[in-house]
């Protein structure tokens, strides 16, 4: 028998226990030495180590040290089964990392957020008739915030790989309401119950409605306002985690859930403000609305020619480059930062605009940046830059469409309208790289490109810029 420390609420603490807490201790400071490495690009990557470090201690003394309530080392005891599950999903997420694409890598995120959510929601479904739970209400809002988060995040997935489309109507707001309304009732109706954990089968209806709800929430989601709502799903899921650490007990967990559950929540504040909508309006899904076409279409476009485009930049004094998904598709990172040197060597001064939405995930145009050595202090804000714009000679807009349509300003009709965008026709001179006249997320035209003092450099942007790379290097 081990030796017991102290005794508190009847609950004896071994020195197994101490070692344990004490190593959650640990972790829970390099998860927020992580985060804080995070906030920064050029720390990100040794963040994500740290953080991971953490993990890595609190799964290993969780193994050895967990008890259950009658002092029985269970990770001991389930060790082979643990160790076979860990395997086998550490393999499947190895490959997965190696094979996919970084244009693919936000429908990953989305996929692992759903897996997130499903652990959790499973931990409800297991944990409610269990005898010694004494937690039936954050059990319950765990299995409903899980669900939802895996639900929802599976439609996101679906969404952001094109293999979902949009599902839109005006009733769809008042559906979502019903159902939020019905998990809240069921939920209420369960807890009142004198022997709640009888009432098994109205769990598993709960599970369906809050499954049905994710579904809902996230379907209609149009325009270009994914971003907000995979930040909220990421945020449910840390949500969800840290239920289910009160359910077992466990400080890690909790912590861990309330740190992803934090920084998802700002996240999406941040995100709603950069995308001007209501966090109510998210929860009800439906803003944003469909595809639909609107804008100025038709009109004439007028291109460039690299010869032209290399003269207008080598002689400018001051380009910002605004980059946005077709970047991340042509991976024109690096080709981009050589271009900016070439500018700078002819004395010409470069910056980088960034969207707060630009490209498919939250800070996706900085990890790409940061990844051709991008200088951290070029990279300027959405509100900064457009204060820089009149005095701009030229915008170069790479890849990107929706963060520079001028119908988010101009067109109330229009699905984005109200978004902040970068306000690239108040250049001198915009050059447009793109491939032809494709659309961007939000499926609507770009008066941007229609306009004088806009020119097209058609091509893939990699190609594009490499060829201007080279004509500026004949001048
Ligand atoms: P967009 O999706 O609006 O436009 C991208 C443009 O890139 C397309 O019009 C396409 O035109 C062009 N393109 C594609 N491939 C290439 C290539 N190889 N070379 C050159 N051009 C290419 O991108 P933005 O970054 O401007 O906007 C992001 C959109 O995604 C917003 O609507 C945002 O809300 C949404 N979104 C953002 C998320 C986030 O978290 N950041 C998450 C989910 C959605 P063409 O086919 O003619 O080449």
């Amino acid at each position: 028998m081990e030796k017991i420390l102290h005794t508190f609420n009847g609950m004896e603490f071994t020195v197994g226990h101490a070692i344990l807490e004490f190593s959650y201790l640990i972790a829970a400071i390099l998860f927020v030495w992580g985060l804080k490495l995070l906030s920064h690009p050029e720390t990100a990557r040794k963040g994500n180590i740290w953080a991971a470090v953490g993990m890595i201690l609190a799964m290993i003394t969780t193994l050895f040290l967990h008890e259950d309530e009658n002092g029985a080392r269970i990770g001991l005891m389930n060790m082979v089964v643990i160790i076979i599950t860990i395997g086998i999903g550490g393999a499947i997420g190895l490959v997965i990392s190696k094979r996919v694409k970084m244009t693919a890598m936000p429908e990953l995120v989305s996929f692992f957020n759903a897996t997130g959510g499903a652990a959790s929601a499973l931990v409800g479904l297991l944990e409610f008739g269990n005898p010694g739970n004494e937690s039936l209400l954050v059990t319950l809002l765990g299995l409903i915030i899980g669900s939802i988060a895996f639900s929802g995040s599976l439609i996101a997935y679906g969404k952001l790989s094109g293999k979902v489309g949009g599902l839109s109507a005006g009733f769809m707001k008042y559906v979502n309401i019903l159902l939020l309304m019905g998990v809240i009732v069921l939920t209420v109706y369960i807890l009142l119950q004198p022997d709640p954990q009888a009432y098994v089968y109205l769990v598993y209806l709960l599970f369906g409605v809050s499954l049905l709800y994710g579904i809902l929430f996230v379907m209609p989601i149009g325009g270009a306002d994914m971003p907000v709502v995979i930040s909220l799903l990421n945020s449910l899921t840390g949500i969800a985690a840290a239920m289910a650490g009160f359910i077992y007990h466990n400080l890690a967990m909790i912590l861990g859930g309330i740190f992803v559950g934090a920084a998802g929540s700002i996240l999406t504040l941040l995100m709603c403000k950069a995308m001007n909508r209501s966090l109510w309006n998210v929860i009800l899904g439906g803003f944003g609305g469909g595809s639909s076409a609107i804008g100025e279409e038709g009109g004439t476009v007028k291109e460039i020619t690299l010869s032209d485009a290399a003269v207008l930049l080598a002689y400018s004094q001051k380009v910002v480059v605004v980059p946005g998904y077709g970047l991340a598709v042509a991976q024109a990172q690096h080709i981009t930062h050589e271009l900016e040197k070439v500018l700078e060597d002819k004395g010409v001064q470069v910056k980088y605009g960034i969207h707060p939405v630009a490209g498919r995930m939250p800070g996706h145009m900085n990890v790409l940046l940061a990844e051709a050595d991008v200088s951290y202090d070029k990279l300027v804000e959405m509100e900064e830059i457009n204060k820089e714009m009149a005095g701009t000679d030229v915008v170069i807009v790479v890849g990107a469409n929706d963060v520079v349509n001028p119908a988010a300003n101009e067109t109330s009709g229009s699905p984005i309208y109200g978004m902040p965008i970068i306000n690239a026709a108040e250049a001198k001179n915009v050059i447009v790289m793109k491939r032809g006249m494709g659309k961007g997320y939000a499926g609507i035209e770009n008066p941007l490109f229609y306009r004088d003092n806009t020119r097209m450099l058609f091509g893939n942007a990699k190609d594009s810029i490499q060829k201007l790379v080279g004509e500026i290097n004949t001048l």
